[in-house]
Formats: C-alpha cells, structure tokens, sequence
C-alpha cells in the first residue's frame, strides 16, 4: 500500500480509503501500514490461547487459526502456518542486513510480521512471527454463533462480534469493467475496502481465449477488463461505480491518454439486472451533472460477456513493478 498515492487519487477512491484508514488505532497503521514491529510479551494475543481464527485488522481476510499456533517464547503471536495457501504473500525484505521473509496480507497487502525456518521441526519448520496489531481475533464460539449453522441457536445482536466472523459469511459478488489499460484499472479498484480480488482479462470480443497480443492487434474485439470480487455488506455496487467514472475520462472513445485503440474502450458489464439499473442510472446522473462540459459519455453498459484472464505477468502488474522482490 503506498499511502501517498492513494492520498492524491480521486476523492471518491480517497473517501472509501479513509474510511479504513480512520478505523485503525495508530499502533494498527504504524505495524500494517509502515512495517512497524510492536514489542514483544507487551501485546494483544502473544500469549492467547483461546481456538478461533486470526483476521486481518485492515480487511477482514481469514490468516491464521488458532491450530496453527504455538508458544515459541518470543513475545509474539507465532504460527507455523497461515490458515491457507493463498492467505498470505511472502517477499524478500532486505531492510536489515540479514535478509528476511515478509508476511503480508495477500488481500490487502498489509504488512503481517516475518517468517522464519526456526519453527517446530515435526510441524513443518515454519515460524509466522506475526504483530498482534496486524490482527484482529474472531474466537472460536463467536464464530459459530455468527453461522447460525446449528439448530437453535439465536444470535442476540449485542454480543455477537462487531465485523470479521459475519462478513465472512456474506457471498461474494462479482462486478465487470473496462476503462483503459486494465493494469491501472485493477490497481485503482484493489485499493477499495470490500474489493477482495480484482483479475485483469480480456472481455467483450469475437474469439475464444484471445492472448495479449491479438487483442492488442485489435481485430478481436476484446476490451482490456477488471473482474471484480467484492463483498457488498463492505462496498456497495454504486462505489465501485463510482470509482470506475472517476478513474476514467468517460468522453474518450477508444482512448486514454496515450492509449490508443477499441481495446481501450469504457464500458460496463453487467452481471444482474440491478446492476444494469444502477449503472443506467449513475451514467444518467454524471451526464446530467455536465461534468464533461457537455461532452456525451461514451460509455457502453452491456450484459456480461465470457471473460478470459489475461497472461499471469498482467496480474497485479503494477504491485509487482514497486515490490522490490520482483526487481
Ligand atoms: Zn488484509
């Protein structure tokens, strides 16, 4: 996360930001926004032994449980793995002398703590030594309760847990956009709170499985696209459109700034018919406000096509230019 980028971006991206921003304690940002490392045995779980999962405290996402835990007498929270493969990213960190392994969030990228080979040999080795602060502890009862998964049980609204365990009940929900160079697009859209995932592909063509190179030829039709992931008790349809007309000029047929071609093209798929009022009716609305100086929106909103992910290198392709691990 580069927080003075995303600081200078549109305000309504910046809004959505601050929003998440505000609710972390100073502690909170310092370790997952700044790489802090808060001090050992003087912290929230290092000794807590309670079953439940561990959650990212900028996102929600799930990233460790409480079976994965062990007393390694360090002071901190340590696992000996993440709660699944996908949870969290590790990179090189080179900012001390000695090179280490970075944990962070693999949703949010929030830094988590460090790895290490010194875990528990019968348990694969691993040590997560990992900020309290970067965590947020749903326990294991809580959890049930929010399910509601048995019988009879009644979920009374003043002790169930404040976020985490319910959200993680909530289906996501899947929005299509294309605006310009999809890097960007999924850049801008990733930084929204309630975005769990964002892919680039290529939508709205002639033939199957197009690669980079032929759409960019433009005889296939395709759009460079964003698939979105969201969760919508976190996001709302209506910010994420909102965000997609403030990362584009809406006006420019074919184009954005120095990119050139109908692969570039603005448009807006649609997955439900609600989505398609919603978009109809904010597409409306910022014509009426006559933003563009009375310069039509050339937007297209059109049902959802067959949406083909693009080559893994287009993947997050601008997180991995700034990560030095992939210098
Ligand atoms: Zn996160």
């Amino acid at each position: 996360m580069v927080r003075d980028e995303q600081k200078t971006e549109s305000k309504l991206t910046a809004g959505v930001l601050d929003d998440a921003e505000r609710s972390l304690t100073p502690e909170q940002y310092a370790v997952t926004q700044e790489k802090a490392t808060e001090q050992p045995f003087e912290n929230k779980y290092w000794d807590n032994k309670t079953s439940g999962k561990y959650r990212c405290v900028v996102c929600g996402a799930p990233l460790f449980s409480s079976e994965e835990k062990f007393d390694s007498g360090t002071g901190w929270p340590s696992f000996t793995a993440p709660a699944s493969g996908s949870a969290v990213l590790l990179t090189e960190d080179r900012t001390l002398v000695a090179e280490r392994t970075e944990a962070l969030c693999s949703r949010c990228g929030a830094h988590l703590g460090h790895v290490f080979d010194d875990g528990p040999r019968e348990r694969g080795g691993k040590r997560y030594c990992i900020n309290s602060a970067s965590l947020d502890f749903v326990p294991q009862n809580a959890q049930e309760r929010a399910a509601g998964g048995s019988v009879s049980v009644v979920i009374d609204t003043r002790t169930a847990p404040a976020t985490g365990a319910v959200q993680a009940q909530t289906p996501l929900e899947i929005a299509t956009f294309a605006a310009w160079c999809f890097w960007g697009v999924e850049e801008e859209f990733r930084k929204l709170e309630g975005v769990v995932n964002a892919t680039v592909g290529y939508s709205g063509g002639q033939i199957e499985n197009p690669s980079y190179k032929q759409v960019c030829g433009g005889t296939t039709g395709h759009a460079e696209a964003v698939r979105v992931e969201y969760d919508p008790h976190r996001v709302s349809y209506d910010d994420l459109l909102a965000a997609f007309w403030a990362m584009h000029d809406p006006t420019e047929r074919n184009r954005q700034g120095p990119d050139i071609g109908s692969q570039y093209r603005s448009i807006i798929f649609y997955h439900t018919s609600e989505q398609e009022r919603a978009a109809r009716a904010s597409k409306e609305a910022l014509g009426r406000a006559g933003k563009y100086g009375g310069k039509p929106i050339v937007t297209e909103i059109i049902p959802a096509a067959p949406f083909y992910r693009a080559e893994e290198y287009h993947q997050q392709y601008f997180e991995k230019r700034d990560n030095s691990a992939f210098d």
